[in-house]
């Protein structure tokens, strides 16, 4: 039963918390329907008079970034969930060179900001409003996408989810909130980004849909590549290997690659580049136009994020073609644009970017992917630490010594 709001010490939390902008928290909107209001303050109210009490502050550890340069563990308290809000057991996770950016500064300093953003694992807590949906249950395997947006804002409702509330403002954990390398860690908008692990997949599989998979394949999905066109990867990196796979499964009819590294070299192939050109050995522009009959390919993905990387996709690129960047370039003021290959500005070549998306829908259809085989994403990791030694893990996927592909994260 809702109670006056001067007699319910919940209200006021709720009236702050709990409407369809919530996003984070405290820093979320009212919705403006006063009936919406009504329904959610009832729901998460009858489910917090049911409610036993709150148990005492459990601490956990996180590996977090405590200034630029600097990373370490720390003890943090678990968080707790808001009404549609979420709490999940962290099982298995992987380190990013998107970590390693952060740290080095390139979206400018975080003081002691637990890392990590491509991770799974159990339901431990859900608010009362996400528990009230009735689709999730505690206990239950789920990952979640590096970006975890609202769906109701303004840039949500026009399609660019990861755009949330602002650019780049869906990419909240390690970014905006706590991240994912801890025991437990918190989702905002759980209903629209919690996606439930199928039985036959495991943890590491399901990891791999967070980031690599969903930024790998948007880069071949707006690189807009024609049935059996050509399309040049840059650099085949783990996202830039699974762009290679998001190229095929989009109907390219050859695939360049472009690498230096022996072992990527060979992953490139295993994934379906066609041939791959090797940077310190030729040209990749020069050989890209030579594989294309002085063309240019139809469409260039840039997965690196470097001036030099993008300039050579839009040289490489033939009129009326498609440069799709999801490289993150992490440092300069500016990113040139080769002048005459870009036609003076009039060579009908479209550029495009895009942040990863996120959403429960798109991260069941990558899970369909590995499924069903279409995807083997294992290939990628090449090392393996327990939570405890993730400090290595970070500081090789720095460096990328020993062949460092992608580090699996243990919890137990
Ligand atoms: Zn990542
Ligand atoms: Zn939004």
């Amino acid at each position: 039963m809702l109670q006056d709001a001067d007699t319910c010490h919940f209200l006021p939390q709720v009236l702050q918390s709990a409407t369809p902008t919530c996003g984070l928290g405290s820093e979320g909107k009212l919705c403006s329907e006063p009936s919406c209001v009504v329904e959610l303050v009832k729901v998460a109210h009858e489910s917090r008079l049911k409610s036993e009490v709150r148990p005492m502050l459990k601490m956990m550890n996180c590996f977090v970034m405590r200034g630029v340069g600097e990373v370490g563990m720390m003890e943090k308290a678990v968080p707790r969930p808001g009404p549609c809000d979420a709490i999940i057991r962290t099982t298995a996770a992987l380190v990013c060179t998107s970590d390693v950016h952060t740290v080095a500064g390139a979206i400018g300093d975080r003081q002691n900001l637990t890392l990590g953003h491509e991770a799974v694992g159990v339901i431990h807590e859900l608010g009362e409003v996400a528990a009230a949906s009735g689709l999730f249950k505690i206990g239950q395997r789920v990952a979640v996408n590096a970006i975890t947006p609202c769906y109701a804002c303004d840039n949500c409702q026009r399609g660019y989810s990861s755009q949330c509330g602002g650019m780049l403002g869906g990419w909240k954990f390690a970014n905006l909130k706590d991240g994912s390398f801890a025991d437990y860690f918190h989702v905002n908008n759980a209903v629209a980004n919690l996606a439930p692990i199928p039985d036959s997949l495991t943890d590491e599989q399901a990891a791999y849909c967070c980031d690599m998979l969903s930024t790998g394949f948007v880069g071949a999905e707006h690189a807009d590549i024609p049935v059996g066109g050509s399309v040049a990867v840059f650099s085949q990196g783990p996202v830039g290997l699974m762009a290679t796979v998001g190229a095929r499964l989009r109907g390219a009819g050859l695939i360049i690659g472009v690498e230096s590294m022996p072992n990527r070299i060979a992953l490139a192939r295993k994934y379906g580049c066609d041939v791959v050109v090797d940077f310190t050995k030729e040209n990749p522009v020069e050989a890209i136009l030579k594989l294309t009959g002085g063309k240019g390919v139809d469409s260039a993905v840039e997965a690196l994020g470097s001036s030099a990387t993008f300039g050579a996709c839009v040289s490489a690129t033939r009129p009326g073609g498609t440069i799709s960047n999801i490289g993150y370039h992490g440092d300069g003021d500016s990113v040139p644009i080769p002048r005459l290959d870009w036609g003076v500005g009039m060579s009908d070549k479209t550029i495009r970017t895009a942040l990863c998306p996120g959403g429960s829908e798109r991260m069941s259809r990558l899970m369909r992917l590995i499924q069903t085989a279409r995807v083997d994403p294992l290939a990628l990791t090449t090392h393996r630490f327990p939570f405890t030694d993730i400090e290595t893990a970070f500081r090789m996927m720095r460096t990328k010594e020993d062949g460092m592909v992608k580090p699996l994260i243990s919890f137990v």
